[in-house]
């Protein structure tokens, strides 16, 4: 795919990134949505996500292994990643242009409060099968 540009809501935080495919993953889990205020639509850009500059960037160890990246002026979630940096998910709604990207895959399942679906076909995964898929358990 092609390189993207995004930004945080003021503006303070301005990145690129290059998503691996078209395909926009969204996590249910109590922990994105209390950090997003919804649930976590995101694509994953590998290890391509480099900031303009990352005077405003605050990171927030969320896990064991990951930590999610939001703008420290504004608030707005930028990224998940892992530990590492390798893995890098970076929120579809931080992109100036979302341009082809498509609905894929729901993770965690389970965690989906009852009161919102979506009306995609999309694969779906607990956290559990998320964990043995990714060999993160
Ligand atoms: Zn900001
Ligand atoms: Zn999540």
């Amino acid at each position: 795919m092609t390189t993207r540009s995004g930004q945080c809501l003021c503006g303070a935080l301005k990145f690129t990134a290059t998503p691996k495919n078209g395909d926009v993953g969204v996590c249910h889990c109590a922990t994105c949505r209390r950090g997003t205020a919804g649930s976590y639509f995101a694509i994953d850009c590998g290890d391509t996500l480099a900031f303009e500059n990352e005077n405003a960037l605050g990171v927030y160890n969320s896990s064991e292994w990951a930590e999610r990246g939001f703008c420290t002026k504004c608030g707005s979630p930028i990224f998940w990643r892992t530990k590492d940096k390798t893995v890098n998910i970076v929120s579809v709604n931080a992109f100036d242009d979302a341009g082809e990207l498509r609905l894929d895959h729901e993770v965690f399942i389970d965690e989906k409060p009852a009161y919102y679906s979506f009306a995609e076909k999309t694969k779906q995964m607990t956290g559990e099968e998320c964990f043995a898929e990714f060999g993160k358990s």
